[in-house]
């Protein structure tokens, strides 16, 4: 059986997806892994496709209340004017 590369490719696209969202189980998790091995076109899309999910999971997460925003937002303009005098 040969398979098309291109097609098998577009076909792991999703399942990059569902890599990431844990929705997989071990033995496609297993079959992903070893085309992302075999694969640089692949594995930079799940590369970036878990950077992405980082950031938005870590955005999510920090719903920064007002006043630490605030704080925040003081503690950098204390900073640039540092620098500005330095
Ligand atoms: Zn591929």
């Amino acid at each position: 059986m040969t398979l098309d590369n291109h097609e098998s490719c577009a076909d792991f696209l999703d399942r990059i997806v569902y890599l990431l969202d844990n929705e997989l189980d071990a033995a496609e998790v297993a079959v992903v892994k070893v085309h992302l091995d075999e694969c640089a076109p692949c594995f930079e899309r799940y590369d970036v496709q878990r950077t992405i999910k980082t950031i938005v999971a870590r955005s999510c997460s920090e719903t920064a209340p007002d006043a630490l925003r605030d704080r925040v937002r003081v503690r950098l303009q204390e900073i640039s004017i540092q620098m500005h005098e330095g």
